[in-house]
């Protein structure tokens, strides 16, 4: 027993205090990384990322210096940049040659030269975290942040936190590269930001070909707006095109990394639902049917529009048999009897066919 009990008791409320302030510190930094994630997810394109990486995030976790090193050995980002008119960032910095993929993350004091090369025109860094970026094996960069203080980033303490935001990141990067691609190769939809046909045929094939390997369903939707030559001759075309893109919005938001949404021609969309079986791509064409006809589009000069869609769902089963040649084109076929099932029963609704 201790000399004095409620000296003991008073330790241990001590002690107990400092664990639940620790716990709430925790919880605070973990909110504040997953915000951070969900806004690198959230930007549109390259030029956003760059801008939520370089004001929201150095904001958001305090930092007094941050700078990306991109490997751009074609010129490729620099092209897309110089296309979005994007003026030269002293915090960007592309690199000729391929960085190794095993760099390590560290975190450390600097001294001043070091704090130049990777912060320039920044004095006073003190302490970094360099954070490598890598995507299948391969380095696209590294992220280097920076503080005044030199306690802030210290060789050997916890960065769990840190490494899964920098591979969030290295996915949003390579995301926003891949998109910029597609559209340079003219495979994406003007209006709608969504791909077009030839890149859903293109897909289709591939997708077929990857659900038998692994031995996953694959569900296929096609979505056509309910009596759309109705909102262009009631609103015009430019409301018409605003319930396209609105509807393009809901779409993309309820579709997961590796889905394929295509705007196919006028307002008929088609998405194919990895490993998803029949009775689960019902369920997403259900909530996709009522996202739409319970949220208004807001389209200008006129009063918000409510649209509704009809949706035909099919669905290839989870063997492994080799597919037959036109088993895409069933696929398509199977969900287009679908959707013309759903006009003739009277529109805004979900209907299956099996292939
Ligand atoms: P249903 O319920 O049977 O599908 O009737 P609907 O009126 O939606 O179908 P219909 O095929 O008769 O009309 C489609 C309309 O879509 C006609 C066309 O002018 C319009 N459309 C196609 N592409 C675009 C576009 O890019 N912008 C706009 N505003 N309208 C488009
Ligand atoms: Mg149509
Ligand atoms: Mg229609």
């Amino acid at each position: 027993m201790p000399a004095d009990p409620s000296q003991e008791v008073r330790r241990l409320r001590r002690q107990l205090r400092a664990f639940v302030s620790q716990a709430q510190e925790n919880e605070r930094k973990l909110q504040r990384f997953l915000q951070q994630e969900v806004d690198f997810m959230a930007a549109a394109g390259l030029g956003e990322l760059l801008e939520v990486l370089f004001t929201d995030y150095p904001r958001r976790f305090e930092l007094d210096a941050i700078s990306l090193r991109l490997a751009d050995p074609d010129h490729e980002i620099r092209r897309i940049l110089a296309d979005r008119d994007r003026p030269a960032d002293p915090r960007l910095l592309l690199v000729d040659h391929p960085l190794p993929a095993d760099a390590p993350l560290r975190l450390g004091p600097l001294d001043t030269a070091q704090a130049a090369e990777l912060f320039p025109g920044v004095s006073g860094i003190a302490s970094a975290a360099l954070l490598p970026l890598t995507r299948r094996r391969s380095g696209l960069g590294q992220l280097a942040i920076g503080s005044r203080r030199a306690e802030r980033f210290i060789t050997g303490t916890a960065s769990d936190f840190l490494a899964r935001l920098a591979s969030v990141l290295a996915v949003c990067i390579e995301n926003a590269l891949n998109h910029e691609r597609v559209r340079r190769l003219g495979l994406l939809d003007p209006l709608t930001g969504l791909h077009n046909r030839r890149y859903f045929d293109a897909r289709l094939r591939e997708a077929i070909a990857q659900a038998r390997r692994d031995a996953t369903p694959l569900s296929c939707l096609i979505l056509d707006i309910d009596h759309f030559k109705q909102v262009n001759d009631r609103h015009g075309h430019a409301a018409g095109d605003a319930v396209l893109q609105h509807l393009a919005g809901i779409l993309k938001r309820q579709m997961r990394l590796n889905d394929v949404l295509a705007r196919l021609g006028g307002e008929e969309f088609a998405v194919l639902l990895a490993a998803t079986d029949a009775a689960a791509a019902m369920d997403i064409a259900e909530r996709i049917r009522l996202a739409v006809a319970h949220g208004a589009c807001p389209a200008v000069g006129v009063a918000p529009l409510s649209v509704t869609v009809s949706i035909g769902c099919s669905s290839l089963d989870d063997n492994h048999q080799p597919p037959p040649e036109d088993t895409g084109a069933q696929l398509l076929d199977a969900a287009d009897r679908g959707l013309y099932e759903a006009k003739r029963a009277g529109r805004n609704q979900v209907v299956f066919q099996p292939m």
